[in-house]
């Protein structure tokens, strides 16, 4: 592409309303026009690094085994309605009538698009595992759009959407996620940590925030160097659930013992809020003895990482070593148990319990020593509690419940996230599929998503410096500028003009900046527009040499014609 003919208006000045780099270089470097609030458009070049990432994306989801598609961003309502989101949503979701009247959204997202798409077409356990996904815009009418493509009302996401018979076929589709992810963003040329996330307005049982690391970031993220534990500070999780095991196989070594609390002693401790749910349990353990030897806390619905560290940090322990049991040893039954040793100076027992569990029946806890478990461990005939809530989250510096190591905050753009949703749409969007034995089943579910548009500013902001973008050229709209100094010099042309088409030649996506502009302003557009490779054609085109630079470097080296092309290539 030729500079001369080409669409394109660079900015010397920072627009007003831009604050952060990303926002203020897409905008200046003409990538980007602003529609209006949280709208924009994508010029040429812009445009190229979106379809970049896309193609990053649409080969990994391909390579995943995942299906594209493409439906609609008009949505009736009823199928809303019907999920129970159309009240739920709130004031995000755009809403629209047609001219009868009739409701209708803009899509924010397409988790009841893709159910009641499958389920007209899956009757049978012999049609899934299935995944589809589409690239296409979504539509959210953001309280506060701001940061450009980072919160904008318009947007570009891939949603992906996995539907599997039960749950281990969702465990398998999530890995599959969770690994193309983590190429994605990798290929993209993002520093990006996988955290564990809470499941927020869409529901569901597990889930994980991709974030870039960014200081202006909306994210803040607790992690562990030593360890690798990472998690969005609202949930601060840190280790996997372990798979479940058969409770009856572990020995019963001792009488359980605790002692009850009531809900104001467990609140007090606790420092909690009434009306929100807990779903641990809480109990001391007790040494040959009899003596206090440490505690055990019980967690259900998979929910053992968020309340442990949670109920760490919430009683106060914090100081003391704290040493999780591997995760064998510890077990797991209607829901997941975990131990730490003693002596960690809790005299009360304090026994905490969701209270909208039914039954809680046959429960296991443990401490963190082999064939310390308790089975059968029944609410209400060897414990009883209150409901009790939302715990305190890490704060830095603390001890990272998983090792002890110093965790350490930091903040961060979320990217992507993915979810299991296990039977949330097909239950209440009635999806369901007939297994081996002809039983009726609901379709176990996730969903899977990345802000495309959010992803390439997320580039630009751990890409940049303060001339302007250094593209990773893996999204880069260009990969070579072959700046001509003086387009009047016949010399020079003619030798710009050959690199350029040999290089287009060889596949390069090249420009030639023939403006007739003084080399000062190409010069600082080239950086501007952060392509990573500048050849100079200038003076020394006349012994046949050029000058080669990479944006994100300082230096620049003479190289004859041939070499200037061939380290191009
Ligand atoms: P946030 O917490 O930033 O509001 P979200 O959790 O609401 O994002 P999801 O529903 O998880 O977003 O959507 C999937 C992805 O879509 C996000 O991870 C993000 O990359 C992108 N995304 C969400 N909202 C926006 C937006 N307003 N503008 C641009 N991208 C967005
Ligand atoms: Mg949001
Ligand atoms: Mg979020
Ligand atoms: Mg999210």
């Amino acid at each position: 592409m030729r500079l001369s003919q080409m669409h394109l208006r660079t900015l010397r000045e920072v627009p007003n309303e831009a604050e952060i780099p990303s926002h203020i270089l897409l905008l200046r470097s003409g990538m980007i026009r602003k529609q209006v609030s949280g709208v924009y458009g994508f010029m040429n070049m812009g445009w190229r690094s979106v379809r970049k990432i896309e193609q990053i994306v649409r080969e990994e989801m391909d390579a995943s085994g995942a299906q594209e598609i493409c439906m609609s961003a008009i949505q009736p309502a009823e199928l809303w309605e019907e999920s129970g989101r159309w009240n739920a949503y709130g004031p995000e979701l755009w809403r629209i009538k047609d001219r009868n009247g009739r409701d209708f959204c803009l899509g924010p997202t397409h988790e009841e698009v893709f159910t009641d798409l499958i389920r007209n077409d899956i009757s049978s356990y012999r049609q899934m595992p299935l995944m589809l996904y589409q690239i296409q815009t979504k539509y959210r009418d953001e309280a506060r759009p701001r940061f450009g493509l980072i919160r904008s009302r318009e947007f570009i996401m891939k949603d992906c959407y996995s539907f599997d018979t039960d749950a281990e076929g969702l465990d398998r589709s999530y890995g599959l996620m969770y690994d193309a992810y983590t190429r994605i963003f990798q290929r993209c040329g993002l520093d990006c940590r996988p955290v564990e996330a809470d499941t927020g307005a869409i529901g569901g049982s597990n889930s994980h925030e991709f974030t870039a690391l960014s200081g202006i970031g909306e994210s803040e993220i607790a992690y562990c160097d030593k360890c690798g534990m990472a998690a969005t500070t609202e949930r601060a999780a840190c280790v996997d659930a372990p798979a479940q095991t058969d409770v009856d196989a572990l020995p019963l070594e001792k009488k359980l013992t605790p002692g009850t609390k009531t809900i104001e002693d467990v609140a007090g401790y606790l420092n909690l809020d009434e009306a929100q749910t807990i779903k641990a349990l809480l109990f001391v353990t007790y040494d040959e003895e009899g003596k206090e030897n440490g505690y055990v806390a019980a967690f259900v619905r998979g929910d053992r990482e968020l309340n442990m560290t949670k109920l760490v940090n919430a009683l106060g322990i914090a100081e003391h070593q704290i040493e999780f049991a591997d995760e064998e040893k510890m077990g797991a039954a209607t829901g997941c148990v975990g131990g730490f040793t003693g002596p960690i100076g809790l005299h009360d027992c304090t026994v905490v319990v969701d209270s909208e569990l039914p039954g809680l029946k046959n429960l296991c806890a443990g401490a963190c020593e082999e064939d310390h478990h308790y089975i059968n461990v029944n609410y209400g005939r060897d414990y009883t509690g209150d409901i009790v809530t939302d715990l305190k989250t890490l704060k830095e510096g603390d001890p990272c419940p998983v090792c002890g190591a110093p965790v350490r905050h930091t903040r961060g753009i979320e990217v992507g996230q993915i979810f299991k949703l296990g039977t949330k749409y097909s239950e209440s969007m009635n999806a369901r599929y007939v297994d081996e034995n002809q039983k009726e089943k609901p379709v176990v579910m996730g969903c899977y998503g990345i802000g495309v548009t959010r992803t390439l500013a997320a580039i630009v902001e751990q890409h940049h410096d303060e001339d302007g973008i250094i593209w990773p050229v893996s999204v880069a709209p260009y990969h070579v500028i072959v700046t001509l100094v003086k387009p009047a010099d016949e010399t020079q042309t003619a030798v710009a003009e050959q690199i350029y088409a040999e290089l287009q030649q060889a596949g390069v996506e090249t420009l030639l900046d023939d403006r007739r502009e003084r080399p000062g302003v190409k010069f600082k557009d080239a950086d501007l527009m952060g392509i990573p490779v500048r050849i100079t054609v200038g003076k020394l085109a006349g012994e046949g040499k050029v000058e080669y630079k990479l944006r994100r470097e300082k230096d620049r080296r003479e190289l004859t014609v041939q070499d200037a092309i061939a380290e191009a290539v």
